[in-house]
C-alpha cells in the first residue's frame, strides 16, 4: 500500500514542479508546454486579427476569457491533480504484469525517425477520432461533451473548452494506440504534440483555413465550425467532421458535412439554454442528467 502512496505523491510533485520549472524556464525549450501553449495562441490570436473570417466578430469574443482559462486549467492544473492517480494505474497495471509492450503489433523502432513520428501521429489520431466519435454516440458522454460544444462564438481557445472528464476519456484509447506501437513513445513526440495542439487551435480560429486540395487529408477551420453546428442535419443527425488534426478518416467513414463556408451559423446544441455558462457550474455537469 506504501508503495502506491509513495508512486501517488511521487507524481503528483514531479508534474507540480515540472510545471513549476516550465514556468520558469528552467526545462528544455522543446518540451516547455507552458510557454508553448502561450507562443502557439498568441500567433494565431494575431492571425485571427489580421485575416478574420466573421468580420464582426469582435477579437475578444463571446466568453474568450472562459476559454483562455480552460486551455490552463485542462492542460497544466488538471494535468497535476490527476498525474498521481495515472501513475498509481500503470503501477497497478505492470503488477498485473500488463505492459505497454504486452499488446504490441508493430514494432516500428527500426524505421527513419521521421517515420515513426508521422505513424505515431497517425495512429494517435484515428483513436482520438474515434474517441470522439463515442462522445457524441452515447447521452452518457455526450452530457461532459456539451461543455466543448456550449462555445457559442468561435476562437481558437475554444479549442481547449472541454471538461476535465474527457481526459480521462481520451486516455483508454490513446493508450490502447501507444501500445498497439509497443510502447512507442519517443522524446521527439514532443513534435507531435505541439504539431497537434497547433492544427487544434487553427481548426477553431477566426480565420478561414480550407487547406485546397489537402481538406481530405487535414481538418480546416471550416470543417470543424460545422462540427459545432447547432443543429445537425436530418441524414446526418447523431454528428458531422468528428476529426480531430486529420479529416480523411471522416471522408473514410462518410462522417463529413461541408455544404457552405461562409462562416455564419449557429453554434452550440438544441437544449443549450438550461446549460450552466460558467466555468463552476460546468465543472460538475455531466455527472447528472439536465
Ligand atoms: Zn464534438
Ligand atoms: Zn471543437
Amino acid at each position: 500500500m506504501e508503495k502506491y502512496a509513495n508512486a501517488f505523491m511521487d507524481a503528483f510533485t514531479g508534474t507540480l514542479s515540472w510545471t513549476w520549472d516550465s514556468i520558469l524556464f528552467k526545462v528544455p525549450w522543446y518540451t516547455n508546454y507552458f510557454w508553448g501553449l502561450i507562443v502557439i495562441s498568441l500567433v494565431v490570436w494575431v492571425l485571427e486579427m489580421i485575416f478574420p473570417w466573421r468580420k464582426k466578430q469582435s477579437f475578444i469574443r463571446k466568453d474568450f476569457w472562459l476559454d483562455g482559462f480552460y486551455m490552463f486549467f485542462n492542460f497544466f492544473i488538471f494535468s497535476i491533480v490527476i498525474s498521481g492517480f495515472y501513475n498509481v494505474l500503470g503501477l497497478l497495471f505492470s503488477d498485473l504484469d500488463i505492459h505497454y509492450k504486452s499488446l504490441a503489433i508493430m514494432d516500428i523502432s527500426h524505421l527513419e525517425m521521421w517515420l515513426q513520428l508521422l505513424i505515431f501521429f497517425i495512429v494517435l489520431d484515428f483513436v482520438q477520432w474515434y474517441t470522439h466519435v463515442l462522445l457524441h454516440k452515447y447521452e452518457f458522454l455526450w452530457r461532459f461533451h456539451k461543455v466543448h460544444h456550449s462555445v457559442k462564438e468561435m476562437g481558437f481557445a475554444a479549442h481547449l473548452r472541454y471538461h476535465w472528464m474527457e481526459n480521462i476519456f481520451y486516455k483508454p484509447l490513446k493508450t490502447f494506440g501507444v501500445m498497439i506501437l509497443g510502447g512507442f513513445e519517443p522524446e521527439q513526440a514532443y513534435i507531435v504534440h505541439f504539431i497537434a495542439i497547433t492544427i487544434g487551435h487553427l481548426n477553431h480560429a477566426n480565420i478561414k483555413i480550407t487547406w485546397g486540395p489537402f481538406k481530405y487529408l487535414l481538418n480546416n477551420s471550416v470543417m470543424h465550425l460545422y462540427h459545432h453546428i447547432k443543429v445537425l442535419p436530418e441524414e446526418k443527425s447523431q454528428g458531422i467532421n468528428y476529426g480531430i488534426s486529420l479529416s480523411i478518416w471522416d471522408y473514410i467513414f462518410r462522417t463529413n458535412y461541408v455544404p457552405d463556408d461562409n462562416g455564419n451559423i449557429e453554434l452550440g446544441f438544441p437544449d443549450e439554454k438550461t446549460f450552466p455558462k460558467g466555468f463552476f457550474g460546468q465543472l460538475f455537469t455531466g455527472f447528472k442528467k439536465q
